[in-house]
Order: structure tokens, then sequence, then C-alpha cells
């Protein structure tokens, strides 16, 4: 997939236009757990409008907690949750397994609670 294939696969997935995104970094600002994310909110939506496909490889997109506070404050609407939801699906469409059972420990299994396990098999798993 080509950088602008890519571009319009979001666009396809989220019902969402990047190219809406002014860059002015009220979502990186609104993001509840922009401590952990290597790149902020307006830098994923810049990558999306360039059509750079490392967006692809960023840890950000799985830390996302679809809080939707940044959909809530984005002035130009968008819906920046569900364009994390988009270059997530992108990825697990390939395949690609970001949280694999076999690389939970059985001590962690003992004491994780069943909800997490499947939510975060939801979330992460191809
Ligand atoms: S809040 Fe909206 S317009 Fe502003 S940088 Fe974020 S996505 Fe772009
Ligand atoms: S929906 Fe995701 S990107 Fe937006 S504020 Fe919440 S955690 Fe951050």
């Amino acid at each position: 997939m080509t950088g602008d294939e890519m571009t319009w696969k979001v666009r396809e997935i989220s019902e969402q236009n990047p190219f809406l995104c002014m860059q002015c970094g009220l979502c990186s600002a609104s993001c509840t757990v922009r401590g952990v994310m290597d790149l902020l909110p307006r830098q994923v939506m810049r990558l999306i409008q360039l059509g750079n496909d490392k967006v692809l490889e960023n840890r950000s997109i799985w830390m996302c907690t679809t809080c939707l506070t940044c959909t809530a404050r984005c002035p130009r609407g968008i819906d920046i949750a569900r364009v994390m939801e988009a270059l997530r699906a992108i990825n697990l469409r390939k395949g690609q397994d970001i949280l694999a059972p076999e690389d939970i420990s059985g001590e962690l299994l003992a004491e994780i609670p069943q909800m997490a396990l499947t939510s975060g098999f939801r979330k992460l798993s191809a």
C-alpha cells in the first residue's frame, strides 16, 4: 500500500476528512495519554495528510484509549478517535498482532481481569 492509498484508506474507514485538519494542536493538548505517545494526535494527522505511511508504525495509535476528548474539542469537527481506529484497523487487517496470547505470562494471566483480557484482544489482535 502506498502512502496515498493509506491516506484514502483512513478516510474510507473512518469516514473523516484528514485534510480538514489545520494543525491547531488542540487535540494534542487535550489528549489524556499524550505522556506515553511517541507522536501526538496533531502529528498523526499531519503524517496522514502527507501520505507518510510511517504513521502506521507509531505507538500512539495503540496507546489511544478512544476517550474522545480530542474528538469533542477539534474545532474542525474531526473525529480523531475514529482516525486512530482506522489506523489500527489497517494494521490488524494485515494480520499484525500487537498482543499475542503466547506473549502473556502465566502469572499475569492469573492476575489480570478477564474483561481486560477480552478488551485487550479485541483492540490489539488481528
Ligand atoms: S484539533 Fe482538529 S484541527 Fe486541531 S490539530 Fe487536532 S485534528 Fe487538527
Ligand atoms: S481519543 Fe485517543 S487521541 Fe484522542 S484524546 Fe483520547 S486517547 Fe488521545
